[in-house]
């Protein structure tokens, strides 16, 4: 079974500066890491390989400093890491993003199954799963927490819905987003160490994609971040006098006003 996992590099912190003149991130001084979503599908894929064999590839699309999460990615299990990085992607939204990403996957040809974290902890979208799915004409199932059985060519998995669990069965190839409950990922082994040091990271430009530079970066995103700005928080409170009693009734009366309101 051959297998993709999207991984996304971001910053490894909740503190995030926004450039006030460009409505983009300030990642000067910020450490980045591997979108934690995105280590659950590489864990995922590298369980599904162990059970049925094959590849695991490992796929993201950023900066040449993406490089060194991808080896991450190796030194956690997976066997080949691709790096989608051109000048041409820059100031993609989700839907560049999955278009440049999808050319990738036509590029790789030979999969039966992508997976994606269910969304990133700095863009928080959770679109770019569906958009591939949508790029490459195949089936999508969101918030997987267990990958079942895959026989001739279908895969069973459960999917978290908000009270409980759907069985979906699915045709492969497809693509999944993964939530946190599906597994526990695994550290990186000494082995795994050594040979993430001396991999070859595949860097893959516009050009070797084949992909209209039209349909990605700033001129390929139809969405633009007009404005950046963090909600006001607004502290108000009431201090209510007396007895307990008659707090009481002064809070559900507050309550009430407030509903009405
Ligand atoms: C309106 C808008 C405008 C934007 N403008 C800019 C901009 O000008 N400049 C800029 O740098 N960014 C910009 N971004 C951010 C950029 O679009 C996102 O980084 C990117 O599209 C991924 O979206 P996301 O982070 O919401 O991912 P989600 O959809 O939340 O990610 C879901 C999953 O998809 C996969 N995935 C997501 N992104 C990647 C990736 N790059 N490589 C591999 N796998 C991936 C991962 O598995 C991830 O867990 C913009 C975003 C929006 C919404």
């Amino acid at each position: 079974m051959n297998i993709v996992v999207c991984l996304k590099q971001v910053p490894g912190t909740t503190d995030v500066r926004i450039d006030p003149e460009t409505n983009t991130l300030r990642r000067e001084g910020i450490a980045n890491v591997v979108n934690p979503f995105d280590t659950y599908a590489l864990e995922e894929g590298v369980r599904l390989r162990e059970r049925y064999d094959g590849k695991v590839t490992a796929v993201s699309m950023g900066p040449p400093q993406a490089e060194e999460m991808l080896r991450e990615a190796i030194s956690l299990g997976a066997d080949e890491a691709i790096l989608l990085s051109d000048r041409a992607f820059a100031g993609s939204d989700t839907l560049a993003t999955s278009c440049a990403l999808s050319r990738a996957m036509n590029k790789l040809q030979e999969y039966d199954l992508i997976i994606c974290g269910r969304q990133t902890i700095d863009g928080d979208t959770g679109q770019v799963g569906p958009e591939l799915a949508e790029w490459l004409g195949m089936p999508f199932v969101a918030y997987v927490s267990r990958v079942g059985e895959v026989t001739d060519g279908h895969m069973r998995v459960d999917r978290m819905v908000e009270d409980g669990h759907e069985v979906v069965e699915m045709p492969l190839p497809g693509v999944i987003t993964v939530v946190k409950e599906i597994n526990v990922p695994r550290l990186p082994s000494l082995r795994g160490l050594t040979r993430a040091k001396k991999a070859t990271i595949l860097i893959w430009t516009a050009e070797d994609l084949g992909v209209d530079e039209k349909m990605v970066g700033l001129v390929g995103s139809p969405t633009t971040v007009v404005k950046v700005f963090f909600p006001q928080r607004v502290h108000q409170g009431e201090m209510l006098e007396g007895d307990p009693e008659s707090q009481v009734d002064a809070l559900i009366e507050t309550l009430r006003e407030s509903r009405i309101a």
